[in-house]
């Protein structure tokens, strides 16, 4: 069975709505061959950042693009917002209204990073200059909510805004929190409480960061591993290195963490 008719399974349950969560990448900024920057899907429609290939990416796993009708953006730098030009050009070449795309993301840089994508692709001469995607700016603590699900923010600590958001599934009654990036900010631990799962960056790797030598501002997975214990989530999800170093990080969470560790691999879905 294909993974999207599994996802579609779990959650066509009689009565009983599943929340998903489809990893489509997991590695560093550059990512391996193969591989790609930290982004996932949610219940089949939600786009949590772009990556670098995200068209190409859903298309391989037998996902269509245009059924997506949120990106969330954790923050604007260019491993988490890449494709964003080929998303919207797959949207305009298949003729769906770029308007009936809802972008939510850091209010410091959303309508620049979404005007700049749209003039990359030259709509004066190809495309009509009206049809842009729905923007939700938000602010760190904003808050966003439409009738299948709810989203709260808190900051994050980064050289660029950067929101971590908190996911409640209205349909499964679940939650879950996910970081984008961030240092080590124990502010996110309250923030999680009560999630199913934390899905935290682990850039630097098996180590606690050292804050006076952090200047991209990123964490460890030790630094992951406190904060989910502090939140008290059941299970904390590692991203964003390299695939050689996920065995050496989810051992270094689990020293300071009681929960499950996983570092997701890519094509898996996790359902809560
Ligand atoms: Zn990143
Ligand atoms: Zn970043």
């Amino acid at each position: 069975m294909e993974q999207r008719e599994k996802d579609r399974a779990a959650q066509e349950q009689p009565g009983e709505h599943r929340t998903t969560i489809t990893f489509l990448g997991t590695s560093g900024a550059i990512p391996e061959v193969g591989g790609e920057s930290p982004t996932f899907l949610i219940n089949g429609r939600y786009l949590v950042d772009t990556g670098w290939t995200a068209v190409a990416n859903l298309r391989n796993r037998g996902i269509e693009p245009l059924e997506l009708e949120y990106v969330f953006f954790t923050h604007f730098h260019h491993d988490h917002y890449m494709a964003l030009p080929s998303l919207l050009y797959y949207w305009l070449m298949r003729g769906k209204p770029l308007r009936e795309l809802k972008i939510v993301g850091p209010a410091e840089d959303l309508e620049l990073i979404v005007k700049r994508a749209i003039s990359f692709l030259h709509p004066e001469r190809y495309y009509g200059k009206d049809d842009v995607p729905t923007l939700i700016p938000l602010l760190p603590g904003d808050g966003y909510e439409e009738a299948a699900f709810r989203l709260e923010t808190c900051a994050t600590v980064h050289p660029v805004q950067g929101l971590c958001y908190r996911f409640m599934d209205r349909r499964s009654g679940k939650t879950f929190t996910f970081t984008g990036d961030t240092a080590y900010h124990p502010p996110i631990a309250e923030h999680a409480r009560g999630s199913a799962l934390l899905v935290h960056e682990s850039a630097l790797g098996p180590v606690a960061a050292d804050p006076a030598n952090n200047a991209y501002m990123h964490a460890g997975a030790i630094d992951a591993g406190r904060i989910a214990e502090a939140a008290g989530v059941a299970k904390l999800l590692l991203v964003h290195a390299l695939s050689s170093r996920a065995e050496s990080c989810v051992a270094a969470a689990k020293d300071v963490f009681r929960g499950e560790v996983e570092w997701p691999a890519d094509g898996q879905t996790y359902v809560l």
